[in-house]
């Protein structure tokens, strides 16, 4: 049985640890407890140990777990997003992070409209340009932020990665550190509607160096709940 309230708090403590290296803040920088496929029960005990944000990729499993969770959660959509889905989160979600295409933004956009709000998202970078990864390159992110801005309905608040998986992070540092630059360079051009203040990037195996390298969002999973299982009996 995996101890939360004590991973949690060992994250904790790494995130801080980071933070001080890096001369930051701790309030910079927001933990998500990336709680897909892991059971209610967990998430309770994740928010006793002071967790208040979850992050999950799948629509169904964000209708399944928003309502029965106290509402002083903020939930993050980290995964990858059908258009037909978006209706079903645009009322209570609190940052898309993986918008990764104009069509995308267009439909949050309706939705956003017809739940009477502006819903903030991230821009996906495939940084490491990995064919098996959702995201934009990294040429394309800045047109791409330009035609999403003249969407009112959404609010562009920051860029996305998920680096390779790797068991050794450093080789993770120049993505971050690319994504960062990316970020400051679209941040110059002073868009209407779209600010750089969140950065989301690193995981279980590399947060610590996202954190040096100016993340504002760390997403950690296994770190909290435990490794997970996809196997059906295994
Ligand atoms: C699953 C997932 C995470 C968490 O991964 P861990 O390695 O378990 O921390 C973070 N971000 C995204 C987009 C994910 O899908």
């Amino acid at each position: 049985m995996d101890d939360i309230k004590a991973n949690f708090n060992s994250v904790e403590e790494r995130v801080l640890s980071a933070c001080k290296r890096a001369g930051r803040d701790r309030s910079e920088v927001t933990l998500i407890a990336v709680s897909k496929t892991k059971p209610i029960e967990m998430l309770q005990e994740a928010y006793e140990a002071g967790a208040r944000d979850y992050g999950e990729n799948k629509v169904q499993e964000l209708t399944a777990k928003m309502p029965v969770l106290p509402n002083d959660i903020s939930w993050h959509m980290i995964g990858h997003l059908q258009r037909n889905k978006v209706k079903y989160i645009a009322e209570g979600i609190s940052l898309i992070h993986s918008v990764d295409s104009y069509r995308l933004a267009e439909e949050i956009n309706i939705q956003a409209k017809k739940a009477k709000r502006r819903i903030p998202i991230l821009i996906e970078v495939n940084v490491a340009g990995e064919d098996t990864k959702f995201g934009v390159a990294l040429d394309e992110t800045l047109q791409l932020c330009k035609e999403i801005s003249e969407l009112d309905g959404v609010e562009i608040k920051g860029l996305m990665t998920i680096a390779p998986y790797t068991p050794d992070p450093e080789s993770n540092r120049p993505y971050f550190r690319q994504l960062k630059q990316l970020s400051i360079d679209i941040a110059n051009e002073k868009i209407d509607n779209v600010s750089m203040d969140i950065l989301s990037m690193g995981m279980t195996g590399d947060f610590e160096v996202a954190i040096e390298e100016g993340s504002t969002m760390v997403r950690v999973g296994t770190g909290i709940f435990g490794e997970r299982n996809y196997g059906t009996t295994a």
